[in-house]
């Protein structure tokens, strides 16, 4: 395969999950939250401690064009996934990626149904404080709001840079500059964290073989 570039994981630390004693490698220097996949249970990662913090029940499976621990390519950049969060929104489900790029920095690929979106943390103030308050359509310099949503956090695998609330409602709005670029805002227990990213092709989305 050419033009592929030579990908290799690296292992950042392995500890021994608490519950069954399993060495878990973790591929994320800042990871928090890890599902030991030999006994499912969540391990949070305090400084230097390791806690339990339960045994959650394994995501039901679904085809999907990323795996865990398989790396990607996307416009010729390397993604390793490392972790997935689902949310219920009812009837469905959509799920979001925690990637790690180039020099370990994070990403996060959102996926519902036939919509990719690849995202980074950006530092932007936005004009608003909540994401109640945002309507469809509403104009914040050339970002238009398009989809304000929420839904329940199910469940995670894999590592996660941190802790999540299974059970809690997960608040989101897009807003859109043009048709591909755009920014996220989620709400959190510690206000509101903003994404920046783009809307991806899934044809772009290639497996790298390390
Ligand atoms: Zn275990």
């Amino acid at each position: 395969m050419k033009n592929q570039p030579l990908y290799q994981a690296t292992i950042e630390k392995t500890i021994n999950c608490p519950q069954c004693g399993d060495s878990l490698p973790l591929h994320f220097k800042w990871t928090k939250l890890v599902q030991c996949p030999s006994c499912k249970s969540s391990i949070f990662l305090e400084d230097d401690s390791l806690k339990l913090i339960g045994k959650a029940s394994a995501l039901s499976p679904e085809p999907s064009l990323l795996k865990l621990g398989e790396p990607i390519s996307i416009d010729n950049k390397t993604y390793l996934p490392l972790g997935k969060i689902r949310y219920s929104y009812g009837r469905g489900f959509w799920e979001e990626w925690f990637l790690t790029g180039e020099a370990n920095r994070e990403f996060w690929l959102s996926v519902d149904e036939g919509d990719f979106v690849l995202e980074s943390k950006a530092k932007i103030v936005m004009p608003f404080k909540n994401i109640d308050r945002l309507s469809i359509g509403k104009k914040y310099g050339k970002f238009v709001v398009t989809e304000i949503g929420k839904g329940e956090c199910v469940g995670f695998e894999g590592e996660l840079p941190e802790n999540i609330a299974i059970g809690k409602t997960h608040q989101y709005a897009h807003l859109s500059e043009g048709g591909t670029s755009l920014i996220t805002a989620e709400s959190s227990p510690n206000g509101m964290k903003i994404f920046r990213g783009n809307w991806i092709d899934p044809f772009s989305i290639k497996k790298v073989y390390g």
